[in-house]
């Protein structure tokens, strides 16, 4: 994708601070962290979501997204792996990544709300609803 910036970022075409690289993936610090060492883990392949990635980019993202979660367990209390697809979900870059951002003690970040609650009817059609979708 000619425009998508994470592509560019792949290719070396604009620079980043790289944590991490393989064939197929890329993990740089976030420019905009929520945390010190919050780090974005990208396939080198563009598709904008996570249902539109190819399986073997994926098996290879996820991994790396470990890795990197792993390394950053080393010096964190704990960590989020947080991942946005759509601009409804909080999406801003159109190409699939995996944030994991490192959380310690009174670090103050705050993503949590109160939940909604569901009446059964609405539970059980969105069990129905996700089941009958699986397969397409
Ligand atoms: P999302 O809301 O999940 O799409 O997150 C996109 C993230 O990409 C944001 O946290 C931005 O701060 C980050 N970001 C955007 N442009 C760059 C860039 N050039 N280098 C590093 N991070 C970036
Ligand atoms: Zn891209």
């Amino acid at each position: 994708m000619a425009d998508c910036i994470f592509c560019k970022i792949a290719k070396k075409q604009i620079s980043s601070d790289i944590v991490y690289e393989d064939k197929k993936i890329l993990a740089f610090l976030d420019n905009r962290p929520a945390s010190l060492g919050h780090t974005l883990v990208v396939p080198k392949t563009h598709a904008e979501t996570l249902d539109k990635l190819d399986e073997d980019s994926l098996k290879s993202l996820i991994l790396s997204v470990q890795k990197v979660s792993k390394a950053i367990s080393k010096f964190s209390q704990g960590y989020n792996v947080i991942q946005n697809n759509k601009e409804v979900a909080g999406q801003i870059v159109h190409h699939i990544h995996f944030h994991v951002v490192p959380r310690n003690d009174g670090d103050g970040i705050r993503w949590n709300r109160p939940n909604p609650v569901f009446s059964e009817k609405e539970i059980k059609n969105v069990i129905e609803k996700i089941k009958s979708n699986l397969n397409l």
